[in-house]
């Protein structure tokens, strides 16, 4: 016994639109096997030749089977015979059916369909790239995405190399480049952060069976990155005028300062967002305050401990927005300090070691009070000593308060401050510090962007509101 099986009429259309699309799905599959066929090696080809022959025709097979889709679900839009304009309401007749190409990481695809142009507003529209959502020009947004995605991680001239190889189509570096910088326009910190709920989800898996919140790290620092002034591009694209002017700019280091948001998970770093630009520090304070404004980041669910090394304008900005968090002076940025006393005092390195491991010693143990006392009682045997001793007296007792390293311990907190330091090195060393690349500032903070969004998780989302921003224009 068995229940009749109830199918609805719609239920009914869609499996017969379906067997027809199927039916003609088939077809082009046979017409690819045709030109498999003629391209195999007659007799007993190698994985190689098979390979290969595919490899090939790869996209003339997943290109077509789009368009042949594309055709079958949207044949009205490819016969409408008219369109009322958006503006004017006017009842629009269809014009004349163009063909156009477009390239997607599947291969190309071609649609055809009617223009309408409206002579009272002077627009004119094509309805089916509309409802496909395609992009202005011939490169698709997936193809963009893909080939940005490379070049936020090689040189422009290797990503295009390698994504011809990879992907069978050809995206010049000069495009890459192009495609890159308009994906990353305008971009700021609130583009490529994470949402709250996504940062909330975070923190739960950290927090999970634990009976203290989870310590959420604020790194705050600069990285130096190579630029080249604005008055390096040539008037025009002359080799000879741009060589000329090549010889007469100087290139020149600034720091791209930056901050990023980790929580720790016992030794292990859990990454939240980070934000880098070459930017001033005023800047920075104020993408730090957009982002607390917002409520990006959770007061109730973390415990937030900000840490940095001596910078003034570091801590001037923790103090006026996170005056609550706790504050941590980076110990390693201490013990350069120390190392820098003990060099200028103790002409016997081996002495110099014993006097900077027990003075660390005793940071560690926190007792910053003792360290200072220590070297006020100290009696230079130099200048530079004196100098070196009077620097360190003064770096320790500024930041006396972010020096409380045994009570950090306990609590869980950072001493050093090496999430921050690999947010520099992987954020903007890996992609901007290559040998003889000099970066315009613009494209440098387009980059920087781009590679931020990259680590926070929020890559794809930049390139949906480059889309969402061009479909709007
Ligand atoms: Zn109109």
């Amino acid at each position: 016994m068995g229940c009749a099986e109830v199918i609805s009429l719609p239920e009914v259309r869609a499996r017969k639109q379906w067997e027809a699309l199927r039916q003609q799905l088939h077809e082009r599959f046979d017409r690819w096997l045709d030109e498999v066929e003629a391209q195999l090696p007659a007799s007993a080809p190698t994985l190689a030749q098979v390979s290969e022959t595919i490899w090939t025709l790869r996209q003339q097979l997943t290109g077509g089977v789009a368009q042949t889709i594309i055709e079958h679900t949207h044949q009205e839009e490819q016969c409408r015979p008219s369109l009322q304009c958006a503006t004017c309401a006017h009842l629009l007749r269809a014009r004349p059916v163009v063909s156009r190409t477009v390239e997607t990481l599947i291969g190309e695809v071609e649609v055809h369909r009617p223009y309408f142009y409206c002579r009272h507003c002077h627009r004119g529209r094509y309805p089916l790239d509309e409802s496909l959502d395609l992009c202005a020009g011939r490169i698709q947004l997936d193809v963009q995405q893909a080939a940005a995605d490379l070049a936020t991680e090689l040189p422009y001239d290797t990503a295009s190399t390698v994504f011809g190889h990879l992907s069978g189509l050809t995206v010049s570096s000069e495009r890459m480049h192009t495609l890159t910088n308009q994906a990353a326009e305008g971009l700021s910190v609130w583009d490529v952060a994470p949402s709250r709920d996504e940062i909330d989800q975070r923190i739960a898996q950290v927090a999970a069976g634990r009976w203290r919140r989870p310590v959420l790290v604020l790194g705050i620092d600069g990285a130096y990155v190579p630029l080249r002034p604005e008055s390096a591009r040539g008037r025009r694209p002359g080799q000879a005028r741009q060589r000329a002017r090549r010889a007469q700019w100087r290139h020149e280091w600034r720091e791209a300062k930056g901050f990023r948001f980790y929580l720790l998970n016992g030794d292990r770093i859990v990454h939240v967002l980070s934000w880098h630009q070459v930017q001033t520090e005023g800047d920075l304070g104020e993408a730090l305050q957009q982002l607390k404004e917002a409520g990006v980041m959770p007061a109730d669910t973390v415990r937030l401990c900000v840490i940095g090394d001596g910078a003034e304008w570091i801590w001037k900005h923790v103090q006026a927005l996170f005056p609550h968090a706790c504050q941590v002076l980076d110990y390693y940025h201490c013990s350069e300090y120390l190392h820098k006393v003990a060099k200028a005092q103790y002409s016997d390195p081996l002495h110099a070691l014993e006097w900077v491991e027990a003075t660390l010693t005793r940071l560690y143990m926190g007792k910053v009070g003792w360290v200072l006392g220590g070297l006020r009682r100290m009696q230079p045997t130099s200048e530079e000593a004196l100098k070196a001793i009077d620097n360190c007296w003064v770096y320790l007792n500024d930041h006396r308060g972010r020096t409380h390293y045994r009570t950090f311990r306990r609590g869980g907190y950072p001493l050093g401050s090496g999430g921050m330091e690999s947010s520099n090195k992987f954020i903007c060393h890996v992609r901007l510090k290559r040998s003889g690349a000099w970066w315009y500032e613009v494209n440098s903070n387009q980059m920087l962007a781009l590679r931020c969004a990259k680590y926070n998780g929020t890559f794809h989302q930049i390139f949906t509101r480059h889309q969402r921003q061009k479909s709007a224009a």
